[in-house]
Parts: C-alpha cells; structure tokens; sequence
C-alpha cells in the first residue's frame, strides 16, 4: 500500500486505506506487526535526502506508530537514533532497529517505563553516552484509553496518563537541555486533541494541552541557548495506541472516517513534519504547534 516514496504525486484521499476497518482488540500497548491492514511507518517508501547527516537523536514511543516513523526517517536522513518503547514492544522495535542499522546509522535500543523519574534521567543519559552526545530529542511516546462516562474514570488512569503523556515529558526534556548543543531541536507530540477534545477523552485530551503550553513555555526558555522546541499535534492515525483502547472498537471500524480526508493518517505521513522540525531547515520556527490531521483545521 505504500506510494513509491515521499515524493510520489497522487491523490491524498486514496493514497492510504479507507474505513471500514475490522475489529482488533489487542492488550496494552499494542503491537504494530499485528495490525490490520499493518500500518505505513516508511519502511520501504522513506527516502532520505541527508538533511539530518550526523545528528544524534532520542526518539520515545520509537517502537511503532509515529515514532517508528521519526525514528526511519531521521536514519535515513543520517541520524544516529535512539528508541525507547516498553519491554512487551520489544518485537516492534527489534525491527525498527534493524531498519535503522540497514541505512548503516547506530541504533540504540532502550526499553523502560517512562512513569519513572529515575529511568527518564538514565534514558537521557545513557543516550547522550552511546551516541557520543545529543541533539534532537523528539517526545513521542504516548497513553490513550476512552472512557465512556466520568464516573468510571478511575484516579488511578488519570494519574497514569498525566505521568506517560506529561510528567514524563518534562523529566526527559529537563534532563536532555543540559546536554543539548546550539543547534539542537526538541519536538514534542500533542494532539488536535489540544483543540477539539473528544467526548471519552478526559484524561488524554487536558495532556496534550498541556504539551502545547509546556513546549511554548520551554521555547522561550531554551532559545537563549540556541535550542528550539516545537509541536506537532496529529489528527487521527492508525497505530496500535489506537487499536488498544485509545478508541473503542466500534470507533476503530470506522477510524478516519470523521475527517474531511475520510481515512486515518498512516505513520508514514507524519514523518517528515518531525525530520523538517528536526533540521536546521527550520531555522527560524520556534514554539509552534503544527497539525497534521487529514482536513480537521487547528485554531
Ligand atoms: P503507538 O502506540 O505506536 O506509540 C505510543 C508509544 O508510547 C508506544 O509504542 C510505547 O512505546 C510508548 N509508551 C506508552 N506508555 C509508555 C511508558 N509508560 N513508558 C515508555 N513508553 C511508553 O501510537 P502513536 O499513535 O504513534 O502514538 C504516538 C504519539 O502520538 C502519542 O503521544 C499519541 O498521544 C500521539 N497522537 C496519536 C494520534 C493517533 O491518532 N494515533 C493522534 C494524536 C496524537
Ligand atoms: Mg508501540
């Protein structure tokens, strides 16, 4: 199902597949291999161009979904990469690291809880060590589970998904910006979710808002030491967040359907916005939110 490459002129609507979709129930976090159709993170269609030669690059939730896709884009665009993911994703990242290390890059493979202070620090840090520094950090990784009605939103979800999607955040980004020379890009990952929360989405959507204003935040912060940071806030994509109960499965059959390009993003399509806000290209963007949503248009 995957164009050529990037650069393939065709049609956006029909590039990618279209709803329905079957059900595919999978316990957390999901895998991407089992996945149907399997998600387009730019395995065969990426195709690089150098603009990140020699960069050195962390990339959390790097095992699937649009991590995945960063992680193969900035390798073939010449990065040394990074992956972080949970050990249960060891599979999907098992692969990922071979596609980085079929472009001839370094691939570090990573694999811990981000709810842990302690392990965000050492991520960093044994990152910065194993690429022999660091200059892009790119916050991918991500929880997301619906919840119908408030009264079964348990203290103990709320709690999980502030630490993965935000707590986590900020630990990694507060170890990272010491390192991190003139030049270096941090991007983090919102959601339209920021703009237009979904009805079963209490916990999740108030996190991505939060990215938007911490990234912002951290933008005019960093800039004095020649650092930007920028947000890319993706509309609905088909990966394994979603099909493990980021979206019920009545919802899934019908993913993508809702937006004007009437399909999900496939991963692939993410990619170059994160390699674009990665290069010095973007010299001169800073603390902006940048959506990537099939037609959904952000404030
Ligand atoms: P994904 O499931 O492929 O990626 C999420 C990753 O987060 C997982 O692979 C896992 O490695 C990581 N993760 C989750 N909890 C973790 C923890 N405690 N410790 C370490 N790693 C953990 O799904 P995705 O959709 O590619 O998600 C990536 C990001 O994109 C997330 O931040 C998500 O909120 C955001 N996003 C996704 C969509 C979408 O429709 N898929 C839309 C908007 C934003
Ligand atoms: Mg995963």
């Amino acid at each position: 199902m995957a164009s050529a490459d990037q650069f393939n002129m065709q049609n956006p609507l029909t590039q990618y597949p279209q709803p329905k979709f079957p059900e595919q129930p999978q316990p957390v976090p999901g895998l991407a291999s089992k996945m149907q159709p399997v998600p387009d993170h730019g395995e065969t269609s990426y195709k690089g161009t150098g603009r990140l030669n020699g960069r050195k690059a962390l990339v959390t939730g790097g095992d699937s979904g649009i991590g995945r896709a960063a992680a193969i884009a900035f390798a073939r665009e010449g990065a040394d990469v990074v992956i972080n993911y949970l050990p249960e994703e060891q599979s999907d990242a098992e692969e990922v690291i071979k596609l980085i290390e079929a472009e001839g890059r370094k691939a570090v493979a990573i694999p811990g809880d981000l709810k842990r202070e302690a392990f965000c620090k050492k991520l960093v840090e044994t990152a910065n060590n194993e690429l022999g520094g660091l200059d892009l950090l790119v916050n991918v990784a991500g929880r997301q589970k619906a919840i119908a009605d408030i009264s079964q939103l348990t203290t103990e979800q709320f709690d999980e998904t502030f630490k993965t999607n935000v707590y986590a955040l900020f630990w990694i980004c507060k170890a990272a910006v010491p390192l991190m020379p003139e030049g270096s890009s941090i991007i983090n990952t919102a959601s339209i979710q920021a703009y237009q929360p979904s009805a079963t989405l209490l916990d999740y959507a108030p996190t991505k808002s939060a990215i938007v204003a911490f990234s912002k935040a951290l933008s005019k912060q960093v800039l004095p030491k020649g650092i930007r940071v920028n947000i890319v806030a993706p509309g609905p994509f088909w990966t394994p967040l979603q099909t493990s109960g980021g979206q019920t499965q009545d919802v899934i059959t019908a993913f993508g359907s809702e937006v004007p390009m009437k399909r999900p993003g496939q991963p692939a399509e993410c990619a170059p916005i994160y390699v674009f806000l990665a290069s010095q290209e973007s010299s001169y963007i800073t603390g902006e939110s940048f959506g990537v949503t099939g037609g959904n248009t952000l404030p």
